[in-house]
């Protein structure tokens, strides 16, 4: 069975990066009819924090990329929670100390830092030394004696290493010019992230591993690491990165690329997930609008490119735009009125709700529609007041206001009726008829048809509407 997870550190809001992986490993599992598996790597207990914990689990759930074991919900390799297996992590230290895979090391801080001068002096990466792997039994008494704290350090012994990447195919490493013996529990007694990621990877019989490309330096040592603890290591899969619409890097720590801005801007949970899919994977044809169902049935890591991909908010919204079309009318407002009402106090959701289908066709983000429905309100702006404050468009609204009064039913043909009575009273036509109409009723240029606007509003809201137009 194909068992992938998600291991994010909760040290801030879900991004477009890591979005990107917890859906890939959610779009894989899926298809496969394989577990995914939400783990919180909350080891760096300084710079985590409960409330991003709850907020990423919040922002996951609304992407819709539930997890069938973690945290909250168990599962039969908990806890899912890092701080809560520190003692597991110890007792796999201990194994590999005992078996001579590691050694607690006397090197202390301040060495490390000079190495690290050196190396920059020098121009040259740093790698560690291993000189604590030879320190003598009077060295490390005469250190210990001095309080120094060891950290324990893994031994690399085979330093050469090809792996077989899902995404990118065979890379090869050499360990001796990267890192050098590396720290899997710090001096403070508490496990690095290398230790805790693979002691969880193999206790919890993850099979894919499917990250971002930063951690591919990781992955060898992480090979090892399981090999030293005697477990066969799952496959990997890194994941190249994402860019800004420039090329430039992105930095987490920009809102607008988080999950949170989505939601805040009315974007839809399925074309967030349509759109960050096709951040490094194609569906194999020009297809760029995929349903979610669709979504779930389709991906596949053989398509997922190796090469970096950039992120365009246009991009986003027109996709964004297209999914809210999926949607039946029904399904629009309700999402739409969930949205709204998180917003701002609403005063007349009756009419709100009614108006609201006609606005699907043309907007892009649900953020859109509070200045949309703008009009509802009594203190709406006209734009472009010019197509209001000149006289035809002042006759045109007098007898607009005649033949409401002339009206009594709002029926299926209504508009049809008030258009053509209004036509046989006035010469205007084409823009300089609909224009100044819309513009009474909308306050706006563009917008939906009004053909789908009026017969929704009621009589006398039209006529209260034309009567401010008139004295505008
Ligand atoms: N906690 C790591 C991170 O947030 C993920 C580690 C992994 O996927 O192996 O980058």
């Amino acid at each position: 069975m194909i068992r992938v997870r998600f291991a994010p550190s909760p040290t801030g809001y879900l991004h477009l990066g890591n979005i990107r992986t917890a859906l890939f490993n959610y779009l894989f599992a899926k298809r496969q009819g394989g577990k995914y598996i939400l783990r919180i790597e909350d080891t760096d207990r300084d710079r985590s924090g409960l409330e991003y914990e709850q907020a990423l689990m919040d922002d996951l759930r609304w992407m819709g990329l539930e997890w069938d074991e973690g945290p909250d919900v168990g599962g039969p390799f908990g806890p899912y929670r890092q701080s809560e297996r520190l003692q597991i992590y110890q007792a796999c230290v201990d194994q590999l100390l005992a078996e001579g895979k590691a050694y607690e090391c006397y090197v202390t801080p301040e060495e490390v830092e000079e190495m690290k001068h050196l190396a920059k002096v020098e121009k040259r990466t740093l790698h560690f030394d291993n000189r604590g792997r030879y320190f003598t039994k009077e060295e490390i008494e005469r250190r210990k004696c001095r309080g120094i704290r060891p950290t324990v350090r893994f031994k690399i012994e085979k330093p050469l290493l090809k792996i077989h990447d899902l995404i990118r195919g065979e890379v090869a490493f050499n360990l001796d010019d990267m890192v050098g013996d590396f720290i899997i529990r710090r001096a403070d007694g508490t496990p690095t992230f290398h230790l805790a990621v693979c002691v969880d990877d193999a206790l919890m019989q993850i099979t894919h591993v499917i990250r971002g490309e930063d951690h591919l330096s990781n992955t060898p040592k992480h090979i090892l690491l399981l090999e030293a603890l005697g477990y066969q290591p799952p496959q990997y899969g890194h994941l190249s990165l994402v860019h800004g619409p420039g090329g430039e890097p992105l930095s987490k720590r920009l809102d607008s690329i988080s999950v949170r801005f989505f939601r805040q801007k009315g974007y839809l949970p399925h074309a967030v997930a349509n759109y960050i899919a096709l951040l490094g994977w194609s569906p194999g044809d020009d297809r760029e609008v995929i349903p979610w169902e669709e979504l779930k049935g389709m991906f596949d890591l053989a398509r997922v490119s190796k090469s970096s991909s950039c992120y365009d908010p246009q991009k986003l919204d027109w996709l964004n735009g297209e999914h809210l079309r999926l949607l039946s009318d029904k399904e629009f407002s309700d999402f739409a009125m969930k949205y709204l009402k998180s917003k701002e106090k609403m005063e007349d959701e009756e009419m709100v709700l009614k108006i609201l289908p006609a606005f699907k066709d043309n907007i892009e983000r649900l953020e859109q529609l509070a200045e949309r429905l703008q009009f509802l309100k009594e203190d709406f702006s006209y734009e472009e007041a010019a197509w209001i404050r000149n006289d035809e468009s002042r006759e045109l609204f007098g007898q607009a206001i005649s033949v409401l009064d002339e009206m009594q039913v709002v029926g299926n043909d209504f508009y049809q009726n008030f258009l053509d009575q209004l036509k046989k009273r006035v010469k205007a036509r084409g823009k300089n008829l609909m224009l100044p109409l819309r513009l009474a009723v909308t306050g706006k240029v563009h917008g939906p048809e009004l053909k789908r606007i009026i017969p929704v509003l009621v009589i006398e809201f039209l006529r209260k509407r034309l009567r401010r137009a008139l004295h505008a």
